[in-house]
């Protein structure tokens, strides 16, 4: 009988240990060695668990992403529960399908910040062969014997080339390394723990859009909050308004919540938009621009407008050099390449 059924259930175990383990959320150090066929299932010492078969993931350390998202939800819940009804016959229809909406884009542009690939560059696995010289700030000897890289860093224009001995790689201008994720970035603004993932050149965009419709949701439920509170014996005909919370307690809760919400994602917005204003970096302005007199952004367009633009409305960094779905082919690590070209030798040749 339990063989029958193990047999008869074969299909789920297989869903189970297939495709839901192994797809819905994947943590690769917990897939086994010979399931390895996608570069995500075999990224074992990556930050992050991968979703969907590797289309998004989420930073494991510090979820605090989780529970912004699951505050989002608690509210809307209450609302359409408790609050939703009342609006439709007393107020409008239009209050709770216009709250519906902008709830929905809230949550959208959240999951869109969390789950997207910030500008991520995958990590050097040609390592030298002299491994004291791993950590020399200057990049080891065998880089400049093929390319010479101008290891350049200069505070007043903010831009800098310079090679980091996490990765192993040379970080392009605006590319800078997440202490969180252990990855470098590039655009990198800052890592946001509130939605537990690095800010940068992929996912600042959603992240702009997700402190613009959170402020307004706020600001939205709050005004009818507070009227529907302000009106209690006018439109409901309670006598106090201790008896008016009594029977609608959420449409207060709601209302502090949207009071307390709405603080700091508003400050975050503002600053943001000091910052699209001048297309500058979280990074860029509080460790070289602030009460820095000579600082030349050599970002800025010098229109608001253009800098604005491409903040907000520009599609994000398409570019992008990590490929989590791509099926894994070799271990590159232990390929044996063949010697560069020193680019001093072909350039040489070129001239003549
Ligand atoms: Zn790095
Ligand atoms: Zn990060």
């Amino acid at each position: 009988m339990a063989e029958e059924d193990s047999r008869r259930y074969r299909y789920i175990h297989y869903v189970v240990d297939h495709c839901l383990a192994n797809w819905v959320v994947t943590d690769p150090n917990r897939v086994s060695p010979e399931k390895r066929h996608r570069n995500y299932q075999a990224a074992t010492e990556t930050p992050y668990v991968y979703l969907c078969g590797g289309r998004s993931f989420l930073v494991k350390k510090n979820p605090y992403g989780l529970a912004i998202g699951l505050t989002l939800i608690t509210a809307g819940i209450l609302y359409w529960v408790f609050e939703a009804p009342w609006a439709w016959h007393h107020q409008s229809p239009a209050v709770v399908i216009i709250f519906s909406y902008l709830w929905v884009l809230t949550l959208c542009f959240l999951v869109k910040a969390s789950t997207s690939d910030p500008g991520l560059q995958p990590k050097n696995i040609h390592l030298p062969f002299d491994s004291t010289k791993l950590l020399l700030e200057s990049g080891p000897d065998e880089y400049f014997d093929t390319i010479s890289l101008p290891y350049y860093s200069n505070r007043t224009v903010g831009a800098s080339v310079k090679y980091c001995a996490t990765c192993h790689i040379w970080r392009t201008p605006r590319m800078s390394h997440c202490l969180v994720c252990n990855v470098c970035v590039q655009n990198h603004d800052h890592h946001c723990v509130y939605i537990n993932n690095c800010v940068g050149a992929g996912n600042y965009r959603f992240f702009l859009w997700f402190l613009l419709t959170t402020v307004i949701t706020c600001f939205y439920l709050g005004t009818f909050m507070f009227l529907r509170c302000s009106r209690y014996r006018r439109m409901e005909g309670y006598e106090s308004f201790a008896d008016f919370v009594k029977h609608s307690p959420v449409s207060l809760l709601l209302g502090l919540l949207s009071c307390v919400g709405v603080i700091y994602p508003l400050l975050l917005l503002l600053f943001h938009t000091y910052l699209t204003a001048n297309n500058i970096t979280t990074r860029e302005y509080l460790n070289n621009a602030r009460g820095n007199p000579d600082y030349v952004n050599v970002f800025d367009t010098h229109s608001i407008l253009k800098n604005l633009a491409i903040n907000w409305l520009a599609s994000p960094y398409k570019n992008k050099v990590y490929h989590p779905r791509d099926t894994i082919r070799e271990d590159l690590s232990t390929m044996i390449l063949p010697p560069l070209s020193s680019f001093k030798i072909s350039r040489f040749a070129t001239n003549n």
